[in-house]
C-alpha cells in the first residue's frame, strides 16, 4: 500500500504518527511524509529564511530514516489557510503519494495550522480523484482511508484504535531527534519543562497504557462518505 502522513509543521508527523509509520515501513509498504508549512517562525534567533532551510533539512533526515518521500509544500508557517492555492498544493500532494490510507490533524487541535491543514487534507480526498479537477498532476483513481492523528499531549482527542509502537519506539524517538531546532524552540515559548521528546514520550506511554502495550500510537477513524476502507488497514490488524 502506499502511506501518506500529512503535517502542519516540520516534527507534527513524528510526534503524532511516526511509530505506525516506521512499522508500514518496515512492513514493505511507500511511506510520504508530507509538511505543509516550512516552519519559518521556530526559533528565537534566526532569520525565517535560515530556520526553513535548517527545518527543510531537519525533516530531511527524519524521512531518511524509515525511508519515507518528503512532500515539502512550503507554506508560510503560522499563516496556513484554507484557500484555493493551498486546497490545490494539499490535491497535488495526495496525487503525488496515490495513498490507500492517510492520517491527518484532526478537528479539536489546539493548533489552528493543524486544524487547517487536517480539514484542507480531508477536503482534497476526492477532488484528488476527480479528472477535471485539474492541477499540476494527474488524477488517482482510487479515495483514500482517512485517519485523525493524535493532539499534541493527547489534549482533546480519545482514540478509538490504538497501534503498538513498542518494536519501533527508538526509530521514532530519533526521528523526533532530527527536529532539534525546536527542543530550544519549544522551552523558550512553551516554558523550560518543555522538551517535545519528553512530551512524546509520555504520551505514547500514556497511549500504550490505554491501549495496553508499552508504546502505542491513537487514532481515529473519518467516517465520512464514501467508506473507502477498515481499521485492518493499520499495522497490527492483519497487514
Ligand atoms: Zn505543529
Amino acid at each position: 500500500m502506499n502511506i501518506l502522513a500529512i503535517g502542519a509543521h516540520p516534527d507534527d508527523i513524528e510526534v503524532q504518527c511516526a511509530g505506525t509509520l516506521a512499522r508500514y515501513a518496515a512492513a514493505g509498504h511507500k511511506v510520504f511524509m508530507a509538511v505543509a508549512t516550512n516552519g519559518n517562525v521556530g526559533s528565537p534567533t534566526l532569520s525565517r529564511e535560515e530556520i526553513a532551510n535548517v527545518r527543510h533539512a531537519e525533516q530531511q533526515a527524519s524521512c531518511a530514516i524509515i525511508g519515507a518521500e518528503l512532500i515539502w509544500m512550503d507554506f508560510d508557517d503560522e499563516w496556513l489557510m484554507n484557500d484555493r492555492p493551498t486546497r490545490t498544493r494539499f490535491i497535488d500532494a495526495i496525487r503525488q503519494a496515490d495513498p490507500d490510507v492517510m492520517f491527518i490533524h484532526g478537528p479539536t487541535d489546539y493548533h489552528p495550522d493543524h486544524r487547517i491543514s487536517g480539514q484542507v487534507a480531508e477536503d482534497a480526498r476526492i477532488p484528488a480523484s476527480v479528472r477535471l479537477v485539474e492541477t499540476a498532476l494527474p488524477h488517482i483513481s482510487k479515495i483514500p482511508h482517512v485517519f485523525y492523528m493524535d493532539n499534541p499531549a493527547g489534549v482533546g482527542f480519545e482514540p478509538e484504535v490504538y497501534v503498538d509502537t513498542t518494536e519501533v519506539f527508538e526509530t521514532k524517538r530519533q526521528m523526533l531527534l532530527c527536529h532539534q531546532s525546536q527542543d530550544s524552540w519549544m522551552r523558550a515559548i512553551y516554558g523550560e519543562h518543555t522538551s517535545i521528546t519528553d512530551m512524546m514520550t509520555d504520551n505514547s506511554k500514556a497511549r500504550g497504557l490505554a491501549g495496553g502495550y508499552a508504546h502505542a500510537e491513537g487514532f481515529r477513524e473519518v467516517k465520512t462518505y464514501p467508506r473507502t476502507g477498515t481499521f485492518a488497514m493499520l499495522p497490527g490488524f492483519g497487514v
